[in-house]
């Protein structure tokens, strides 16, 4: 652990860089999720879905129309909104 040799300085700056990326993760996994509901599997854009090729970061609304649930094959229009 290099955290004890750090100067105070140092100190401040890793912990104000902490901070910041706690309220990024905080304010991510507010990111809407999508539930499909037969099922119960979550879409979550932040991860997309790599069984269908679908890419981290794609939003619910840009995945294709063709896309179906990964574990039980229903529509886009099966899936409800939670935060
Ligand atoms: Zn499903």
């Amino acid at each position: 652990m290099v955290y004890g040799i750090l100067s105070n300085e140092n100190k401040r700056l890793i912990l104000q860089r902490l901070i910041v990326c706690q309220i990024l993760i905080t304010l991510r996994s507010e990111e809407m999720k999508h539930v499909c509901d037969p099922c119960g599997y979550v879409y979550d854009p932040a991860e997309g879905d790599s069984a269908s090729g679908v890419k981290p970061g794609t939003a619910f609304a840009d995945l294709p129309a063709s896309w179906v649930c990964p574990l039980c094959g229903v529509g886009k229009d099966q899936f409800y909104d939670v935060k």
